[in-house]
């Protein structure tokens, strides 16, 4: 990310300052180790034009301390005053529209062997102006990656681990260079775990399939969403292994993620799934789950933190 894509403050040891202010030494060990752990998380901007509404704020808050306890990190932080810290800079940064939050919590001290324990750790947060990550208006040309998904017994998939990015990266750049927009990975035992920064789902025979977590996958909170809107949509839906050649035959398949929201899923390694047009499943539930990102949902308003950020027009 380049500076002036950034909002202005962003949270820094233990306070909003400037985001050009908000710098670590090169000694830092996450630096060199990959010893840090980070969130995604989006706010968009409300029809009224005045609140953010901040999408799953706690509980991708609750994952972030979970990927700290991995990391053996001690930090003087609560989902709670997680939540808080990132309402007050939201308020802060006054955003005219929708927004990505980059919270990362990370082993600052200067040290030289790679370890977990006996290090400071850090919170830090800042945020940037967002719109789609991928391409949603389209389909999404994919391939299988030769790259296998790091498994649990390396760099569990479920924390979300800066230094297991790099595995992402590998495969994100290979389909990139293929021509196409993102990569599924496989993992050590050669069922499908998940895109590149996103899970995956199919839809075979009317239902919904997506790997276990189990299955060195992040346990995704959009993941999560979909597994409920479809339960409430009443589509049946499969927690299970999904092999390479499922992904061939499958009727509909689609990416989830906050970064990625939901977005379908037009070729694999160059095989048209389905009909290759916008899938009727993943429509479904995507429309359900546009709504709730917006705050235009009665259901699903428990997902939504609402941050005023600017004040109402005067009544006239
Ligand atoms: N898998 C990976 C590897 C990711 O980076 C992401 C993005 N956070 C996801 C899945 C989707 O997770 P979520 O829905 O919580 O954003």
């Amino acid at each position: 990310m380049v500076f002036d894509t950034t909002l202005e403050f962003a949270y820094f040891r233990g306070e909003i300052v400037p985001f050009s202010e908000a710098n670590i030494s090169i000694g830092t060990h996450a630096l060199h180790y990959g010893t840090g752990a980070f969130a995604g998380i989006r706010g968009y901007l409300d029809d009224d034009g005045e609140t953010i509404n901040i999408f799953r704020l706690r509980d991708h808050a609750a994952r972030l301390l979970r990927s700290a306890k991995l990391l053996r990190m001690t930090l003087p932080h609560s989902v709670e005053t997680v939540a808080e810290t990132m309402i007050e800079l939201t308020r802060r940064n006054a955003p005219t529209g929708d927004v990505y939050f980059r919270p990362l919590v990370y082993k600052a001290s200067v040290q030289l062997t790679p370890r977990l324990l006996g290090l400071d750790d850090e919170l830090a947060v800042f945020m940037l102006p967002m719109g789609d990550y991928l391409d949603t208006t389209r389909g999404q040309k994919v391939i299988v990656s030769s790259w296998t998904r790091v498994s649990d017994n390396a760099i569990p998939s479920r924390g979300k681990l800066t230094g297991a990015y790099i595995n992402s990266a590998f495969a994100k750049d290979e389909a990139e260079e293929h021509g196409a927009d993102d990569a599924i990975m496989l993992n050590e035992m050669g069922k499908v775990a998940e895109g590149s920064a996103c899970n995956l789902f199919i839809v075979r025979d009317g239902v919904l399939i997506t790997p276990p977590v189990t299955g060195d996958i992040l346990e995704g909170i959009t993941r999560r969403s979909v597994l409920t809107v479809a339960a409430d949509l009443g589509i049946p839906a499969e927690q299970r292994a999904i092999d390479r050649s499922e992904l061939y035959l499958a009727d509909e398949a689609f990416f989830c993620g906050t970064g990625a929201q939901i977005a379908w899923i037009e070729t694999i390694d160059g095989r048209t799934i389905g009909e290759g047009t916008p899938p009727p499943v993943a429509g479904k539930i995507g429309a359900e789950l546009f709504d709730a990102f917006r705050g235009r949902s009665g259901r699903y308003g428990e997902w939504i933190t609402k941050v005023a950020v600017r004040e109402p027009a005067p009544a006239r």
